[in-house]
């Protein structure tokens, strides 16, 4: 059983990491294919954080393995974008051939100092999600570039939530592929919330919930990978209920990987 480092009280108080790992953990022991480490130890302030990664494998297809990553709470006060990856692997534990021929390496917990105190920022006061592929020294983001240059996913999704929104929408980023995925996932999960209807998201041009800019800096396969994996960004609404944003963000989960899947299926004949 993996033991994430020892916590103060005063921060346990704030917000329990245990209880937040501890299904997760538990229901590894009953699913073997289900496996909690922790990728990323660093201290700040004298107190030790960790980065947690649970890979989930599911049943095999006749096609080479399709390797995912998922990550959340890059910004420690969007609690939905670290519940949702945890729901939806609980999902898959108790329904593995949701994920026939993947394997999932989810990492919900990407801030964890930020989810602790409920902050935005890491302790160091920086928005790890400017800081990727930058020389950056912040310890959360030199773990999560290793995993990313190590694993050379097939494809990347981030999960957040944000305040100002008026409901879900996402980042294609400006490639085909992704919006060919993020347009299917906004679609099942607008029957749980409804899709930001403005034509201005988070300062960006947005049509039917869909943005194709990005700030520099954000959370991306290595420079160098090629071909590029899909790269998608799914937001939530922040102030909507976080029971309904869950469902919504594992719903959106679920419609890529079904997508994702169908595509590659058809891909070989296009
Ligand atoms: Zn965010």
């Amino acid at each position: 059983m993996v033991q994430l480092a020892h916590v103060p009280p005063r921060v346990q108080a704030l917000r329990d990491l245990h209880a937040l790992l501890d299904p997760i953990v538990l229901a590894g022991e009953l699913h073997p294919s289900l496996q909690t480490d922790l990728v990323g130890a660093f201290e700040h302030q004298g107190v030790p954080y960790s980065i947690p990664r649970i890979v989930f494998t599911g049943p095999p297809a006749a096609y080479d393995t399709i390797r995912l990553a998922i990550f959340g709470g890059l910004h420690g006060d969007e609690p939905a974008s670290v519940l949702a990856p945890l729901a939806f692997l609980e999902r898959l534990a108790s329904d593995p051939a949701r994920a026939t021929g993947y394997e999932l390496a989810v990492y919900p917990l990407c801030n964890p100092f930020g989810y602790v105190f409920d902050t935005r920022h890491n302790g160091a006061d920086l928005d790890l999600n400017r800081e990727f592929w930058r020389g950056s020294k912040q310890p959360e983001i030199r773990v999560l570039e290793h995993e990313l240059s190590v694993n050379r996913f097939h494809g990347l999704i981030t999960l957040h939530a944000d305040d100002t929104a008026e409901g879900i929408y996402g980042y294609t980023r400006g490639h085909v592929l992704n919006e060919a995925l993020l347009e299917p996932a906004l679609r099942s999960a607008s029957s749980i919330l409804p899709r930001d209807p403005r034509s201005k998201i988070d300062g960006w041009l947005a049509r039917d919930a869909k943005i194709e800019a990005c700030f520099e800096g954000v959370l991306s396969a290595p420079l160098g990978q090629r071909p590029r994996p899909f790269d998608l960004i799914f937001e939530t609404p922040a102030l909507a209920p976080i029971d309904r944003q869950v469902e919504a963000a594992t719903t959106a989960l679920d419609t890529i990987l079904d997508e994702y899947r169908s595509f590659l299926a058809y891909a070989p004949n296009l």
